[in-house]
């Protein structure tokens, strides 16, 4: 699509921004269902923050995702948060409504709407995530608020990180049914393989660390399981490969970015992501990198 004096101009904040997925995604979106809306990336350093968001109010910028490091500390600039990104405690995406920035966060719909189909299986069984960090805070807070997990076990290499998360979603979300373990096999082994769901939050097994794995052995898993892994380039990653050879559920982190993207998407446009199309060139794209990386 043409770049005319209509057009309407969305994009990312963030530190480095280059490798983000973001643009490919939106304005795939854009062109397949005709809006005259672009999607750029700004790489904006922290002592520029405060700028960049006069800016997007100056300049009429409908709206832009966050990305590290600023998901957090934007909040205090903001009129407005939504309650989860507000518990979270990080927004990935603003809205510009005639100079008023609200923030959300929409990785939290991201991960729910992709288990959404699984919420009979989830509920009231034990889930086991890997990794305390910024995504981890939307699993677990979507977890609580959308599935009952009879209990939460999280490993992290840092144990008392994810103990100050459980302490603070203990407190406000009033769920206590955690459980804190250090990232060790086989002393994890047991709680993975009863867990019905088990989600990776951690980068291990990102490009290019692609034969990178958070598990020993592929004995934890069995039909009947579901495991997630956030990473999604690759978006078949070895974790999820293990797990499938046992007869476990597998899903990408393709669908909760796609998924996430698709509420940022409609957040600033007010239409619906042509979510099943962008999913299929964003794999294509991806394939084609592997190929070129291969050769
Ligand atoms: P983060 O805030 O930096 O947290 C990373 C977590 O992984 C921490 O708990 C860290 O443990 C742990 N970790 C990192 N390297 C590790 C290693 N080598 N061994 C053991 N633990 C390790 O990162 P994040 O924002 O949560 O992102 C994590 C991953 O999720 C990334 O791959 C990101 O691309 C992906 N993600 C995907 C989506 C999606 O839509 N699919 C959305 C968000 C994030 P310590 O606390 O011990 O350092």
């Amino acid at each position: 699509m043409i770049i005319d004096a209509e057009t309407k101009l969305v994009g990312l904040i963030g530190h480095p921004v280059s490798h983000s997925f973001s643009p490919f995604i939106h304005n795939t979106a854009f062109e397949i269902i005709g809006l005259n809306y672009k999607y750029i990336t700004f790489d904006v350093l922290p002592e520029h923050l405060k700028d960049a968001l006069k800016g997007i109010i100056a300049l009429g910028i409908k709206g832009v995702n966050v990305t590290i490091p600023h998901k957090e500390i934007v909040i205090e600039n903001l009129d407005n948060v939504s309650p989860e990104a507000r518990i979270i405690g990080a927004v990935n995406t603003i809205v510009n409504e005639n100079g008023i920035l609200s923030g959300y966060n929409t990785d939290v719909y991201g991960f729910t709407e992709s288990l959404k189909k699984y919420k009979e299986i989830i509920s009231n069984t034990p889930v086991f995530i890997f990794g305390a960090g910024g995504s981890a805070r939307a699993v677990i807070y979507s977890l609580i608020t959308n599935f009952q997990p009879e209990r939460i076990v999280i490993a992290n290499r840092n144990t008392s990180r994810a103990e100050g998360l459980v302490r603070y979603f203990s407190q406000v979300l009033g769920y206590k049914d955690f459980e804190v373990k250090e990232f060790f096999f086989p002393e994890i082994a047991g709680d993975i393989k009863s867990s019905r769901l088990v989600v990776n939050t951690t980068p291990i097994g990102m490009h290019p660390n692609i034969n990178d794995l958070p598990v020993k052995t592929n004995e934890i898993f069995h039909e009947g399981q579901i495991v997630y892994d956030l990473v999604y380039n690759p978006p078949m990653t070895k974790f999820l490969k293990l797990a499938q050879s046992k007869g476990a559920e597998v899903i990408s982190g393709i669908e909760m970015l796609i998924l996430q993207a698709s509420k940022s998407f409609e957040l600033w446009t007010g239409k619906e992501m042509p979510i099943a199309e962008v999913k299929k060139f964003l794999l294509q794209k991806l394939k084609s990198r592997k190929r070129k990386n291969d050769t």
